[in-house]
Protein backbone atom coordinates (compact mmCIF):
# COMPACT_ATOMS: atom_id res chain seq x y z
CA UNK A 1 0.00 0.00 0.00
CA UNK A 2 1.44 3.49 -1.07
CA UNK A 3 1.25 6.14 1.43
CA UNK A 4 1.52 9.28 0.66
CA UNK A 5 1.88 12.93 3.02
CA UNK A 6 1.45 15.85 1.26
CA UNK A 7 0.50 18.81 3.42
CA UNK A 8 -3.07 19.67 1.73
CA UNK A 9 -5.11 17.13 -0.07
CA UNK A 10 -8.62 18.78 -1.74
CA UNK A 11 -11.22 16.27 -2.42
CA UNK A 12 -12.86 17.78 -5.45
CA UNK A 13 -11.41 19.72 -8.62
CA UNK A 14 -14.42 22.31 -8.71
CA UNK A 15 -14.49 25.68 -8.41
CA UNK A 16 -14.67 25.52 -4.30
CA UNK A 17 -11.37 23.13 -4.73
CA UNK A 18 -9.04 24.87 -7.18
CA UNK A 19 -9.16 27.94 -5.40
CA UNK A 20 -8.33 25.90 -2.31
CA UNK A 21 -5.53 24.31 -3.99
CA UNK A 22 -3.95 27.56 -5.67
CA UNK A 23 -4.25 29.67 -2.20
CA UNK A 24 -2.75 26.44 -0.10
CA UNK A 25 -0.28 26.38 -2.95
CA UNK A 26 0.81 30.20 -2.64
CA UNK A 27 0.95 29.93 1.18
CA UNK A 28 3.50 27.20 0.36
CA UNK A 29 2.14 23.99 1.25
CA UNK A 30 2.57 20.65 -1.27
CA UNK A 31 -0.95 20.07 -2.44
CA UNK A 32 -2.73 17.64 -4.21
CA UNK A 33 -6.52 17.56 -5.73
CA UNK A 34 -8.30 14.56 -6.29
CA UNK A 35 -11.37 14.89 -8.69
CA UNK A 36 -13.52 12.29 -9.49
CA UNK A 37 -14.17 13.37 -13.07
CA UNK A 38 -11.99 12.85 -16.56
CA UNK A 39 -10.21 15.48 -17.17
CA UNK A 40 -12.56 16.13 -20.27
CA UNK A 41 -15.67 16.80 -17.85
CA UNK A 42 -13.24 17.92 -14.53
CA UNK A 43 -14.57 21.38 -12.93
CA UNK A 44 -17.84 20.95 -11.24
CA UNK A 45 -20.67 23.06 -12.10
CA UNK A 46 -18.81 26.14 -12.30
CA UNK A 47 -19.03 24.64 -16.06
CA UNK A 48 -22.40 25.82 -16.47
CA UNK A 49 -22.23 29.36 -14.18
CA UNK A 50 -21.98 32.18 -15.88
CA UNK A 51 -22.03 35.24 -13.16
CA UNK A 52 -21.29 35.51 -9.18
CA UNK A 53 -22.19 38.14 -6.59
CA UNK A 54 -19.41 40.66 -5.50
CA UNK A 55 -19.86 43.30 -2.43
CA UNK A 56 -18.06 46.68 -3.53
CA UNK A 57 -18.45 49.98 -1.67
CA UNK A 58 -18.64 52.14 -5.02
CA UNK A 59 -18.59 51.71 -8.98
CA UNK A 60 -16.03 49.20 -10.15
CA UNK A 61 -14.86 48.66 -13.87
CA UNK A 62 -17.02 45.76 -13.78
CA UNK A 63 -20.22 47.34 -11.98
CA UNK A 64 -21.67 50.36 -11.16
CA UNK A 65 -22.90 51.59 -8.05
CA UNK A 66 -22.46 50.40 -4.62
CA UNK A 67 -23.45 46.83 -3.08
CA UNK A 68 -21.74 46.77 0.36
CA UNK A 69 -21.81 44.40 3.39
CA UNK A 70 -24.75 45.37 4.84
CA UNK A 71 -27.00 44.78 1.79
CA UNK A 72 -25.60 41.57 1.10
CA UNK A 73 -26.00 40.23 4.18
CA UNK A 74 -29.87 41.75 4.20
CA UNK A 75 -30.64 39.80 0.57
CA UNK A 76 -29.09 36.92 2.34
CA UNK A 77 -30.80 37.20 5.30
CA UNK A 78 -34.42 37.55 3.54
CA UNK A 79 -34.16 35.07 1.46
CA UNK A 80 -32.83 32.38 3.84
CA UNK A 81 -35.42 33.76 6.40
CA UNK A 82 -32.91 34.09 8.51
CA UNK A 83 -31.28 30.76 8.15
CA UNK A 84 -27.54 31.84 7.59
CA UNK A 85 -24.50 31.64 10.17
CA UNK A 86 -24.28 35.32 10.41
CA UNK A 87 -20.76 35.30 11.23
CA UNK A 88 -19.54 32.81 8.08
CA UNK A 89 -21.88 34.87 6.05
CA UNK A 90 -20.16 37.94 6.44
CA UNK A 91 -16.79 36.75 6.28
CA UNK A 92 -17.70 34.88 3.04
CA UNK A 93 -18.97 38.37 2.12
CA UNK A 94 -16.35 40.15 2.89
CA UNK A 95 -14.24 38.05 1.13
CA UNK A 96 -15.85 38.50 -1.92
CA UNK A 97 -14.77 42.30 -2.55
CA UNK A 98 -11.39 40.92 -3.83
CA UNK A 99 -12.54 38.31 -5.62
CA UNK A 100 -12.07 39.46 -9.06
CA UNK A 101 -8.78 40.55 -8.70
CA UNK A 102 -7.92 37.28 -7.13
CA UNK A 103 -9.07 35.72 -10.08
CA UNK A 104 -7.66 37.84 -12.71
CA UNK A 105 -4.45 37.59 -11.30
CA UNK A 106 -4.88 33.36 -12.05
CA UNK A 107 -5.95 34.21 -15.76
CA UNK A 108 -9.39 34.79 -15.38
CA UNK A 109 -11.16 37.30 -17.57
CA UNK A 110 -14.97 39.02 -17.16
CA UNK A 111 -16.89 40.62 -19.25
CA UNK A 112 -17.28 44.61 -19.10
CA UNK A 113 -20.63 46.58 -18.65
CA UNK A 114 -22.83 47.42 -21.61
CA UNK A 115 -23.57 45.80 -24.85
CA UNK A 116 -25.99 43.02 -24.57
CA UNK A 117 -25.19 42.15 -20.76
CA UNK A 118 -27.93 42.68 -18.15
CA UNK A 119 -26.51 45.85 -15.74
CA UNK A 120 -26.30 44.52 -12.99
CA UNK A 121 -25.02 46.22 -9.15
CA UNK A 122 -25.03 42.73 -7.76
CA UNK A 123 -23.36 40.24 -10.27
CA UNK A 124 -20.45 40.05 -12.66
CA UNK A 125 -20.51 37.61 -15.85
CA UNK A 126 -17.17 35.99 -17.07
CA UNK A 127 -16.24 36.09 -20.34
CA UNK A 128 -16.11 32.96 -21.68
CA UNK A 129 -18.76 31.82 -18.98
CA UNK A 130 -17.99 29.76 -16.11
CA UNK A 131 -15.85 26.93 -18.27
CA UNK A 132 -13.47 29.40 -19.26
CA UNK A 133 -12.62 29.97 -15.78
CA UNK A 134 -12.01 26.43 -14.67
CA UNK A 135 -9.98 26.06 -17.48
CA UNK A 136 -8.09 29.30 -16.63
CA UNK A 137 -7.83 27.99 -12.49
CA UNK A 138 -6.68 24.38 -13.63
CA UNK A 139 -3.48 26.14 -15.69
CA UNK A 140 -3.10 28.34 -13.01
CA UNK A 141 -2.91 25.49 -10.49
CA UNK A 142 -0.42 23.27 -12.90
CA UNK A 143 1.80 26.47 -13.33
CA UNK A 144 2.30 26.31 -9.43
CA UNK A 145 2.93 23.48 -9.11
CA UNK A 146 -0.17 21.72 -7.69
CA UNK A 147 -0.62 17.97 -8.32
CA UNK A 148 -4.08 17.05 -9.84
CA UNK A 149 -5.20 13.21 -9.81
CA UNK A 150 -8.29 12.64 -12.47
CA UNK A 151 -10.78 10.13 -11.98
CA UNK A 152 -9.76 10.03 -8.47
CA UNK A 153 -12.34 9.35 -5.76
CA UNK A 154 -12.34 10.11 -1.87
CA UNK A 155 -13.90 7.12 -0.83
CA UNK A 156 -12.85 6.69 2.86
CA UNK A 157 -12.21 9.35 5.77
CA UNK A 158 -10.49 8.56 9.17
CA UNK A 159 -10.74 11.92 11.13
CA UNK A 160 -7.62 11.87 13.57
CA UNK A 161 -4.91 14.18 15.14
CA UNK A 162 -4.04 13.85 11.52
CA UNK A 163 -6.87 12.65 8.68
CA UNK A 164 -5.94 9.64 7.13
CA UNK A 165 -7.81 9.43 3.90
CA UNK A 166 -8.42 6.83 0.93
CA UNK A 167 -8.40 7.97 -2.66
CA UNK A 168 -9.39 5.93 -5.43
CA UNK A 169 -6.74 6.46 -8.28
CA UNK A 170 -6.21 4.26 -11.02
CA UNK A 171 -7.75 0.83 -9.93
CA UNK A 172 -6.06 1.27 -6.84
CA UNK A 173 -6.77 2.46 -3.14
CA UNK A 174 -4.08 5.30 -2.20
CA UNK A 175 -3.84 6.06 2.06
CA UNK A 176 -2.53 9.34 2.10
CA UNK A 177 -1.80 10.99 5.84
CA UNK A 178 -2.01 15.13 5.10
CA UNK A 179 -1.29 17.44 7.19
CA UNK A 180 -5.21 19.05 6.05
CA UNK A 181 -8.02 17.75 4.30
CA UNK A 182 -10.41 20.43 2.52
CA UNK A 183 -13.28 18.55 1.50
CA UNK A 184 -14.43 20.33 -1.70
CA UNK A 185 -16.20 17.46 -3.29
CA UNK A 186 -19.91 19.39 -4.21
CA UNK A 187 -23.24 17.96 -3.08
CA UNK A 188 -25.28 15.28 -3.03
CA UNK A 189 -27.32 15.82 -5.78
CA UNK A 190 -26.38 13.18 -8.02
CA UNK A 191 -27.23 10.52 -5.37
CA UNK A 192 -30.71 9.60 -7.27
CA UNK A 193 -31.17 7.30 -3.74
CA UNK A 194 -30.30 10.14 -1.46
CA UNK A 195 -32.72 12.00 -3.39
CA UNK A 196 -35.48 10.12 -3.59
CA UNK A 197 -34.93 9.26 0.70
CA UNK A 198 -34.89 13.19 1.29
CA UNK A 199 -37.35 14.50 -1.55
CA UNK A 200 -39.71 11.52 -1.79
CA UNK A 201 -41.34 10.33 -5.16
CA UNK A 202 -40.85 13.24 -6.80
CA UNK A 203 -37.36 12.50 -7.07
CA UNK A 204 -38.01 10.10 -9.69
CA UNK A 205 -38.79 12.80 -12.19
CA UNK A 206 -36.04 15.40 -11.31
CA UNK A 207 -33.01 16.28 -14.00
CA UNK A 208 -29.87 16.63 -12.08
CA UNK A 209 -28.36 19.84 -14.23
CA UNK A 210 -25.17 19.51 -12.93
CA UNK A 211 -22.01 16.57 -12.86
CA UNK A 212 -23.01 13.32 -12.10
CA UNK A 213 -19.54 12.95 -9.96
CA UNK A 214 -21.61 15.03 -7.45
CA UNK A 215 -22.77 11.47 -5.81
CA UNK A 216 -22.15 12.91 -1.79
CA UNK A 217 -19.88 10.23 -1.01
CA UNK A 218 -17.24 12.93 0.69
CA UNK A 219 -20.05 14.66 2.45
CA UNK A 220 -21.38 10.99 4.02
CA UNK A 221 -17.72 10.28 5.23
CA UNK A 222 -17.39 13.45 6.73
CA UNK A 223 -21.16 13.05 8.80
CA UNK A 224 -20.02 9.82 9.43
CA UNK A 225 -16.89 11.28 10.92
CA UNK A 226 -18.90 13.36 13.27
CA UNK A 227 -19.66 16.39 11.40
CA UNK A 228 -22.46 18.50 12.13
CA UNK A 229 -24.88 18.96 9.51
CA UNK A 230 -26.07 22.03 8.14
CA UNK A 231 -29.25 22.78 6.48
CA UNK A 232 -32.26 21.04 6.08
CA UNK A 233 -32.56 17.25 3.75
CA UNK A 234 -35.19 18.07 1.42
CA UNK A 235 -34.79 21.48 0.34
CA UNK A 236 -32.96 22.22 -2.61
CA UNK A 237 -32.67 24.70 -5.77
CA UNK A 238 -34.97 23.48 -8.52
CA UNK A 239 -35.76 25.08 -11.88
CA UNK A 240 -38.15 23.91 -14.71
CA UNK A 241 -36.26 22.18 -17.69
CA UNK A 242 -37.51 20.41 -20.65
CA UNK A 243 -38.29 16.97 -19.91
CA UNK A 244 -36.78 15.57 -22.68
CA UNK A 245 -32.78 16.96 -21.82
CA UNK A 246 -30.62 14.70 -20.36
CA UNK A 247 -30.82 12.82 -17.09
CA UNK A 248 -27.26 14.81 -15.75
CA UNK A 249 -25.16 17.43 -16.83
CA UNK A 250 -27.65 19.49 -18.85
CA UNK A 251 -26.46 22.78 -17.29
CA UNK A 252 -28.58 25.44 -18.34
CA UNK A 253 -29.13 24.51 -21.81
CA UNK A 254 -32.12 22.85 -20.97
CA UNK A 255 -33.79 25.47 -18.66
CA UNK A 256 -37.33 26.59 -19.98
CA UNK A 257 -37.42 30.46 -20.68
CA UNK A 258 -40.74 30.39 -22.64
CA UNK A 259 -43.42 30.40 -19.55
CA UNK A 260 -43.95 34.31 -19.64
CA UNK A 261 -45.24 33.34 -23.35
CA UNK A 262 -47.09 30.63 -22.61
CA UNK A 263 -49.79 28.20 -20.44
CA UNK A 264 -48.08 25.45 -18.69
CA UNK A 265 -50.62 22.90 -17.92
CA UNK A 266 -50.69 19.58 -15.65
CA UNK A 267 -51.52 16.30 -17.33
CA UNK A 268 -55.10 16.99 -16.65
CA UNK A 269 -54.93 19.87 -18.17
CA UNK A 270 -55.19 22.54 -14.77
CA UNK A 271 -52.90 25.81 -14.95
CA UNK A 272 -50.13 25.61 -12.26
CA UNK A 273 -50.22 29.37 -12.02
CA UNK A 274 -50.11 32.56 -13.11
CA UNK A 275 -46.96 32.24 -16.15
CA UNK A 276 -46.67 36.07 -16.88
CA UNK A 277 -46.96 37.19 -13.28
CA UNK A 278 -42.68 37.02 -12.63
CA UNK A 279 -41.63 38.13 -15.50
CA UNK A 280 -37.70 38.00 -13.68
CA UNK A 281 -35.35 35.63 -13.84
CA UNK A 282 -35.85 34.28 -10.73
CA UNK A 283 -38.97 33.22 -11.59
CA UNK A 284 -37.45 29.95 -12.74
CA UNK A 285 -37.14 28.89 -9.06
CA UNK A 286 -40.99 29.06 -8.16
CA UNK A 287 -42.04 26.86 -11.32
CA UNK A 288 -39.04 24.00 -10.58
CA UNK A 289 -40.67 24.02 -6.89
CA UNK A 290 -44.46 23.91 -8.92
CA UNK A 291 -43.61 20.85 -11.01
CA UNK A 292 -41.99 19.28 -8.27
CA UNK A 293 -45.33 19.03 -5.60
CA UNK A 294 -47.35 19.10 -9.05
CA UNK A 295 -46.35 16.38 -11.45
CA UNK A 296 -44.98 17.10 -14.91
CA UNK A 297 -46.73 19.28 -17.07
CA UNK A 298 -46.60 21.22 -20.32
CA UNK A 299 -45.53 24.22 -21.89
CA UNK A 300 -48.27 25.46 -24.68
CA UNK A 301 -47.02 28.16 -26.99
CA UNK A 302 -48.98 29.47 -30.07
CA UNK A 303 -47.03 30.94 -33.69
CA UNK A 304 -46.95 34.04 -31.92
CA UNK A 305 -45.86 32.85 -28.36
CA UNK A 306 -43.10 30.95 -29.77
CA UNK A 307 -41.82 34.12 -31.69
CA UNK A 308 -41.70 36.29 -28.78
CA UNK A 309 -40.13 33.34 -26.51
CA UNK A 310 -36.23 32.90 -26.12
CA UNK A 311 -35.19 29.87 -28.65
CA UNK A 312 -34.86 26.36 -27.10
CA UNK A 313 -32.36 24.30 -27.23
CA UNK A 314 -34.53 21.70 -27.95
CA UNK A 315 -37.22 22.05 -30.70
CA UNK A 316 -41.03 21.93 -29.33
CA UNK A 317 -43.76 19.26 -30.30
CA UNK A 318 -45.19 20.81 -32.99
CA UNK A 319 -49.21 20.68 -34.50
CA UNK A 320 -51.54 22.36 -36.81
CA UNK A 321 -54.54 21.80 -34.98
CA UNK A 322 -54.79 21.51 -30.69
CA UNK A 323 -56.35 18.34 -31.49
CA UNK A 324 -53.43 17.22 -32.83
CA UNK A 325 -51.39 18.71 -30.41
CA UNK A 326 -52.86 17.10 -27.71
CA UNK A 327 -52.71 13.18 -29.46
CA UNK A 328 -49.39 14.26 -29.83
CA UNK A 329 -48.84 14.96 -25.86
CA UNK A 330 -51.33 12.04 -25.15
CA UNK A 331 -53.46 14.49 -23.87
CA UNK A 332 -57.20 14.97 -23.76
CA UNK A 333 -57.75 16.89 -26.21
CA UNK A 334 -61.49 18.67 -24.59
CA UNK A 335 -59.03 19.11 -21.37
CA UNK A 336 -56.56 20.99 -23.52
CA UNK A 337 -59.17 22.89 -25.45
CA UNK A 338 -61.11 23.75 -21.98
CA UNK A 339 -57.37 25.22 -20.41
CA UNK A 340 -57.46 27.11 -23.52
CA UNK A 341 -60.16 28.48 -24.15
CA UNK A 342 -60.03 29.48 -20.01
CA UNK A 343 -56.51 31.42 -20.54
CA UNK A 344 -57.77 33.23 -23.53
CA UNK A 345 -61.17 34.08 -21.38
CA UNK A 346 -58.74 35.63 -18.74
CA UNK A 347 -57.27 38.37 -21.14
CA UNK A 348 -53.67 39.79 -20.83
CA UNK A 349 -51.04 40.22 -22.66
CA UNK A 350 -50.34 36.07 -24.05
CA UNK A 351 -53.02 34.65 -25.87
CA UNK A 352 -53.09 30.68 -27.31
CA UNK A 353 -54.67 31.66 -30.77
CA UNK A 354 -52.14 31.41 -33.82
CA UNK A 355 -51.35 27.99 -34.68
CA UNK A 356 -49.47 26.07 -35.53
CA UNK A 357 -49.00 25.33 -31.43
CA UNK A 358 -46.48 23.90 -29.65
CA UNK A 359 -45.74 22.32 -26.72
CA UNK A 360 -42.54 21.71 -24.37
CA UNK A 361 -42.87 18.88 -21.72
CA UNK A 362 -41.27 19.86 -18.41
CA UNK A 363 -39.93 18.81 -15.58
CA UNK A 364 -38.06 19.57 -11.95
CA UNK A 365 -34.37 20.14 -12.55
CA UNK A 366 -32.25 20.43 -9.33
CA UNK A 367 -29.48 22.93 -9.47
CA UNK A 368 -28.05 22.10 -5.84
CA UNK A 369 -30.01 20.66 -2.25
CA UNK A 370 -29.46 23.16 0.67
CA UNK A 371 -27.61 20.43 3.03
CA UNK A 372 -24.06 19.99 3.67
CA UNK A 373 -21.48 20.14 7.06
CA UNK A 374 -21.24 22.98 9.11
CA UNK A 375 -18.50 25.09 9.28
CA UNK A 376 -17.07 28.25 11.49
CA UNK A 377 -15.29 31.27 9.99
CA UNK A 378 -12.25 29.45 9.24
CA UNK A 379 -13.71 26.87 6.98
CA UNK A 380 -13.11 24.38 9.73
CA UNK A 381 -15.63 21.60 9.73
CA UNK A 382 -17.60 21.87 13.01
CA UNK A 383 -17.61 18.74 15.21
CA UNK A 384 -20.26 17.82 17.52
CA UNK A 385 -19.03 20.33 20.42
CA UNK A 386 -19.61 22.88 18.11
CA UNK A 387 -15.45 23.02 17.41
CA UNK A 388 -14.40 22.92 14.28
CA UNK A 389 -12.33 20.04 13.90
CA UNK A 390 -8.12 21.11 13.68
CA UNK A 391 -7.04 19.69 10.35
CA UNK A 392 -10.55 18.93 8.05
CA UNK A 393 -11.76 21.88 6.13
CA UNK A 394 -14.63 22.86 4.20
CA UNK A 395 -15.58 24.50 1.05
CA UNK A 396 -18.17 25.49 -1.47
CA UNK A 397 -21.70 23.20 -2.21
CA UNK A 398 -20.50 20.83 0.32
CA UNK A 399 -20.61 23.60 3.45
CA UNK A 400 -22.82 26.06 1.38
CA UNK A 401 -26.01 25.09 3.64
CA UNK A 402 -24.19 26.51 6.23
CA UNK A 403 -24.58 30.37 4.85
CA UNK A 404 -28.23 29.16 2.58
CA UNK A 405 -30.10 27.10 4.47
CA UNK A 406 -32.67 27.59 2.07
CA UNK A 407 -33.21 30.00 -1.09
CA UNK A 408 -31.08 31.12 -3.41
CA UNK A 409 -29.46 34.46 -5.13
CA UNK A 410 -28.03 34.91 -8.71
CA UNK A 411 -24.38 34.46 -8.45
CA UNK A 412 -24.33 33.29 -4.70
CA UNK A 413 -23.00 29.22 -5.35
CA UNK A 414 -19.75 31.17 -7.59
CA UNK A 415 -19.10 33.58 -4.48
CA UNK A 416 -19.55 31.28 -2.08
CA UNK A 417 -17.41 28.42 -3.65
CA UNK A 418 -14.34 30.43 -4.18
CA UNK A 419 -14.23 32.64 -1.21
CA UNK A 420 -14.62 29.87 1.27
CA UNK A 421 -11.69 27.70 -0.90
CA UNK A 422 -9.39 30.59 -0.82
CA UNK A 423 -10.44 31.12 3.04
CA UNK A 424 -9.97 27.02 3.75
CA UNK A 425 -7.28 26.76 1.51
CA UNK A 426 -4.86 29.10 2.70
CA UNK A 427 -5.88 27.82 7.09
CA UNK A 428 -5.06 24.15 5.82
CA UNK A 429 -1.46 25.52 4.56
CA UNK A 430 -1.50 27.37 7.79
CA UNK A 431 -2.41 24.75 9.78
CA UNK A 432 0.15 22.12 7.82
CA UNK A 433 2.76 24.36 8.68
CA UNK A 434 2.05 24.47 12.35
CA UNK A 435 2.21 20.39 11.85
CA UNK A 436 5.74 20.68 10.77
CA UNK A 437 7.14 23.02 13.13
CA UNK A 438 5.56 20.77 15.97
CA UNK A 439 7.12 17.64 14.47
C1 LIG B 1 -26.68 24.43 -14.34
C2 LIG B 1 -26.05 25.24 -13.24
C3 LIG B 1 -25.86 26.60 -13.42
C4 LIG B 1 -25.29 27.36 -12.40
N1 LIG B 1 -25.09 28.69 -12.60
C5 LIG B 1 -24.53 29.44 -11.63
C6 LIG B 1 -24.21 30.82 -11.84
O1 LIG B 1 -24.39 31.37 -12.94
N2 LIG B 1 -23.67 31.50 -10.80
C7 LIG B 1 -23.41 30.92 -9.57
O2 LIG B 1 -22.93 31.58 -8.66
N3 LIG B 1 -23.64 29.60 -9.37
C8 LIG B 1 -24.19 28.85 -10.37
N4 LIG B 1 -24.41 27.52 -10.16
C9 LIG B 1 -23.97 26.93 -8.88
C10 LIG B 1 -22.45 26.77 -8.90
O3 LIG B 1 -22.07 26.18 -10.12
C11 LIG B 1 -22.00 25.92 -7.73
O4 LIG B 1 -22.48 26.49 -6.53
C12 LIG B 1 -20.47 25.83 -7.66
O5 LIG B 1 -19.93 25.47 -8.91
C13 LIG B 1 -20.07 24.84 -6.59
O6 LIG B 1 -18.71 24.61 -6.69
P1 LIG B 1 -17.99 23.45 -5.84
O7 LIG B 1 -16.59 23.42 -6.32
O8 LIG B 1 -18.28 23.66 -4.41
O9 LIG B 1 -18.76 22.12 -6.22
P2 LIG B 1 -18.89 21.36 -7.62
O10 LIG B 1 -18.89 22.32 -8.73
O11 LIG B 1 -20.07 20.47 -7.46
O12 LIG B 1 -17.55 20.50 -7.74
C14 LIG B 1 -17.34 19.38 -6.94
C15 LIG B 1 -16.26 18.55 -7.60
O13 LIG B 1 -15.94 17.45 -6.73
C16 LIG B 1 -15.81 16.26 -7.50
N5 LIG B 1 -16.13 15.16 -6.59
C17 LIG B 1 -17.33 14.75 -6.14
N6 LIG B 1 -17.21 13.75 -5.26
C18 LIG B 1 -15.87 13.51 -5.13
C19 LIG B 1 -15.10 12.62 -4.35
N7 LIG B 1 -15.66 11.74 -3.47
N8 LIG B 1 -13.74 12.63 -4.49
C20 LIG B 1 -13.15 13.50 -5.35
N9 LIG B 1 -13.84 14.38 -6.10
C21 LIG B 1 -15.18 14.41 -5.98
C22 LIG B 1 -16.75 16.42 -8.66
O14 LIG B 1 -16.31 15.68 -9.78
C23 LIG B 1 -16.69 17.94 -8.91
O15 LIG B 1 -15.72 18.26 -9.89
C24 LIG B 1 -24.94 26.73 -11.18
C25 LIG B 1 -25.11 25.36 -10.99
C26 LIG B 1 -25.65 24.60 -12.02
C27 LIG B 1 -25.84 23.12 -11.83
Amino acid sequence: MTILAPDVVVAGGGIAGLSAAIAARRAGASVLVAEAAPQALRGGNARHARNLRLMHDGPTDLMPGAYDEAEFLADLERVTEGETDRAVALRLIRASADIPAWLAGCGVSFQRPGGSLPPSRKTAYFLGGGKAVVNALYQEAARLGVTVWHEAELVDLTAEREPAIVIAYGGEPYTLRPGALVAAAGGHQADLDWLRRDFGPAAARFAIRGTPFDTGRALRLLLAAGARPAGAPGRGHLVAVDARGPRFDGGIVTRVEAIPFGLAIDRAGNRLDDEAADPARTHFAKWGRLLAERGDAVLILDAEGERRAPVPALEPIRAATLDDLAARLGLDAGALRAAMAAFNAKGGAARIATPPFAAIPMCPGLTFTHFGVEVDETMRVRMPDGEGAANLFAAGAIMAASVLGRGYLAGLGLTIAIASGRIAGEAAAQHSRSRDART
